[in-house]
């Protein structure tokens, strides 16, 4: 007989606010991408229009909804059915693609299988290592939770597709290992220092993640490389005490605003919960996804998808 699982409450919160927080803080970001940083006693708190309307998420979003479906299609992650998915909202004509995926896409598009098209672009420039995967992997923290191994793979195998920089590889395990431990129930801190006591990390990426909660807000700089970005967050998680504060810190250091907006947001939501976000920003959380279908995204397609990622298994035994 079939026990049914009750989700703790505190893991259906705090992943829902995951899902929900990373969307919010990518919206939040969005007026904000490429300007210098905002003064601070001139913050901004609300969602405002910018190149898109208030309140709607980017291609950051996007591209983890397309990681969130492909896990749900398939555990473990396919990364072939990942890369179609990746190029099929390459084709609806999204807002904005990152340089670096848009050639990965391109490639992709000529018939390049995905493991030699994204190996094929790092080629071009060894020492790239943007933040297009790391801010889109949460959805696999909220699939493998509670199973470290399957983790660090699919982390891993989601960033190959189009980051293969071992950077960027590393970035993801860490980022999504902290958010399964705050999902388990940890504090920042607790979580972070699980993750850095687990996570094996080039010495330059260990150095940055900590050294990041120690930065002097005028010294970060929040460009699209991923250590900036993940300095950004783990300085905005780390000396704030609420998801409102963490993310209108990172969000204000502007350059990759989005970006980072959407990687601490995935953190401080999986740290604080859904009850913790604000209202005012759950409330004007929108955007079309599939990009152009007419179906609007809001809060609550979040939350759904959230539920069912924590209910996904491996298949395959
Ligand atoms: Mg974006």
């Amino acid at each position: 007989m079939n026990v049914p699982i009750v989700p703790d409450p505190v893991l259906l919160d705090r992943a829902r606010g995951c899902a929900v927080g990373a969307a919010i803080g990518d919206a939040l970001g969005m007026p904000l991408e490429a300007k210098p940083p905002r003064p601070l006693d001139n913050l901004l708190r609300e969602m405002v229009r910018g190149r898109l309307p208030a309140g709607r998420f980017t291609d950051d979003t996007e591209m983890a909804l397309a990681l969130a479906e492909s896990l749900l299609a398939q555990r473990p992650l396919d990364p072939a059915d990942l890369a179609r998915r990746f190029l099929a909202w390459a084709d609806t004509g999204p807002d904005d693609i990152g340089v670096h995926t848009g050639r990965v896409l391109w490639r992709l598009r000529r018939g390049e299988p995905w493991d030699v098209a994204a190996e094929a672009v790092q080629e071009m420039n060894r020492a790239s290592a943007a933040n297009g995967s790391l801010m889109r992997c949460w959805p696999v923290a909220l699939a493998c939770w509670s199973e470290p191994e399957a983790l660090r793979r699919d982390s891993v195998l989601q960033s190959r597709v189009t980051h293969v920089h071992i950077d960027c590889l590393a970035a993801c395990v860490f980022a999504n290992t902290l958010i399964a431990a705050l999902l388990r129930g940890g504090t920042p801190v607790e979580a972070f220092n699980e993750a850095l006591a687990t996570v094996p990390l080039p010495d330059d990426l260990r150095d940055t993640i900590e050294l990041a909660a120690s930065r002097r807000r005028g010294r970060l700089r929040n460009s699209g490389w991923v250590h900036h970005t993940l300095e950004s967050a783990l300085w905005g998680l780390l000396n704030t005490d609420s998801f409102e504060e963490a993310l209108v810190q990172v969000v204000n250091l502007g350059g990759d605003a989005d970006s980072a907006g959407a990687v601490v947001g995935a953190l401080a939501g999986a740290a604080y919960g859904l009850s913790a976000i604000p209202e005012r920003w759950r409330m004007a959380l929108h955007g079309a996804w599939p990009p152009r279908s007419g179906t609007i995204w809001t809060e609550r397609d979040f939350v759904t998808l959230a539920d069912r990622l924590l209910e996904t298994r491996e298949t395959r035994s």
